[in-house]
């Protein structure tokens, strides 16, 4: 049993009357955040382009069905590969009964300090601690701090008789695959596939420091990162390796084919209007139950079930693993880590699949800073040494909360 399902079974054991919420009342309170999903901050932003592909697959639907042929620019070499089939979790939506859980009775449970109020007059936040980890929850605020690194939770904590409240969804798919140790992710082979964001008639979006596109930049990204992994033992692949346009559902299948452990897609932001966005964001699936951080115009259905979301948990470990990395070579703003279900590159996944925005390119200081090589490959390097810590955690340079 995994350490996030014992500390779950300890607390539901402890306070089975958190769990007697009506679940009419839950749905209705789905459907309506459903129905005003947010925006991300900073207006519409268009830095991944929205997918023309089938309809999402339901829970009691068959999976995805196979995508299209691979394309000429990515054919597989496959190395040497153990046998049988790819260890992978079934399927499965969330196994906690939806309702909110008082903050102070899961601290206390599970050995972290109370809930400390940090401030009264504008906003309440509260303050949560344990030996390893530290965390910071803002009433009505989907925004919270996980130790080191922004998270985006899928409901804003709130108030119940005066007490902070927390929903299950985010403690079960969230904080506690977070708050536990990064050990989890499933490599087996060794295989990453890295996707160089857009190609060919598909410029990404364009730099407002120069007449340069997002396509450059991603594939620059990815030439820059393979060999760093190569040399520590990865076998890499990419799903373009020069300005050739590739269908998202190939880039997809490129990972299938490959037995691909790992997926990260590569890009950049873009706002519009507004040139004051900047920062950084990692991307993954949002998980079933739960509205998405970001919607894009996407018909963001909480019953959605892709195969993606059985790697919900690890989807987390591995966005927040890398952002927190990204974060801590380039210095640049922490817009978190977001849960969205618009990205058909993420979805139909058999493995922990995540979208890294590597900066704005409609920031005028990003997108200087991304026409540079040093930034590029300060990028690269910050990737690198995120995944190569995960084959090579004795000799990682990462943080505490990164092992
Ligand atoms: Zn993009």
């Amino acid at each position: 049993m995994k350490l996030e399902s014992r500390l779950i079974f300890r607390t539901m054991s402890r306070v089975p009357q958190l769990w007697k919420f009506s679940s009419g009342y839950f749905f209705l309170f789905v459907l309506l955040l459903a129905a005003t999903a947010c925006r991300a901050p900073g207006g519409k932003v268009t830095g991944v382009t929205p997918l023309n592909e089938p309809a999402p697959v339901r829970l009691a639907d068959k999976p995805m069905p196979a995508p299209p042929a691979p394309t000429e620019t990515a054919k597989p070499q496959l190395p040497a590969m153990a046998s049988g089939p790819l260890a992978k979790p079934a399927p499965r939506p969330p196994t906690l009964p939806n309702g909110w859980v008082p903050l102070e009775v899961w601290a206390g449970t599970n050995g972290w300090s109370k809930p400390r109020l940090l401030d009264s007059t504008t906003t309440l936040s509260y303050a949560l601690q344990s030996t390893n980890h530290s965390s910071r929850f803002t009433i009505g605020s989907r925004e919270a701090r996980v130790d080191d690194a922004d998270c985006w939770l899928g409901f804003p904590p709130k108030l119940i008789n005066g007490r902070p409240h927390i929903h299950a969804l985010d403690l079960e798919k969230t904080l506690l695959p977070l708050w536990s140790r990064n050990g989890e992710l499933p490599i087996r082979n060794r295989v990453i596939v890295l996707d160089p964001g857009h190609g060919g008639d598909d410029p990404g979006s364009r730099s407002v420091a120069a007449m340069r596109f997002e396509k450059e930049f991603t594939l620059d990204w990815a030439r820059r990162l393979r060999p760093l992994l190569e040399t520590r033992g990865w076998h890499v692949f990419v799903t373009r390796t020069n300005d050739a346009a590739v269908s998202l559902a190939d880039r997809v299948k490129l990972a299938e084919d490959v037995r691909a452990d790992l997926f990260v897609s590569l890009h950049f932001n873009s706002a519009s209007p507004g040139v004051n966005s900047a920062g950084l964001e990692t991307y993954c699936l949002t998980p079933m139950g739960m509205p998405s951080n970001v919607t894009r115009n996407y018909a963001d259905d909480p019953n959605e079930f892709f195969p993606n979301n059985a790697f919900d948990e690890q989807n987390v470990q591995l966005a927040a693993r890398l952002h927190r990395s990204v974060l801590a070579e380039t210095n640049r703003t922490d817009r978190g880590v977001h849960r969205a279900r618009f990205m058909g590159v993420l979805r139909g996944h058999n493995r922990p699949a995540v979208l890294i925005e590597g900066g704005y390119l409609s920031n005028p200081e990003e997108a200087e800073l991304i026409g540079t090589p040093a930034y590029r490959q300060k990028l690269a390097h910050a990737v690198a040494r995120a995944l190569n810590g995960l084959l090579h955690p004795e000799s990682s340079r990462l943080t505490r909360n990164e092992r």
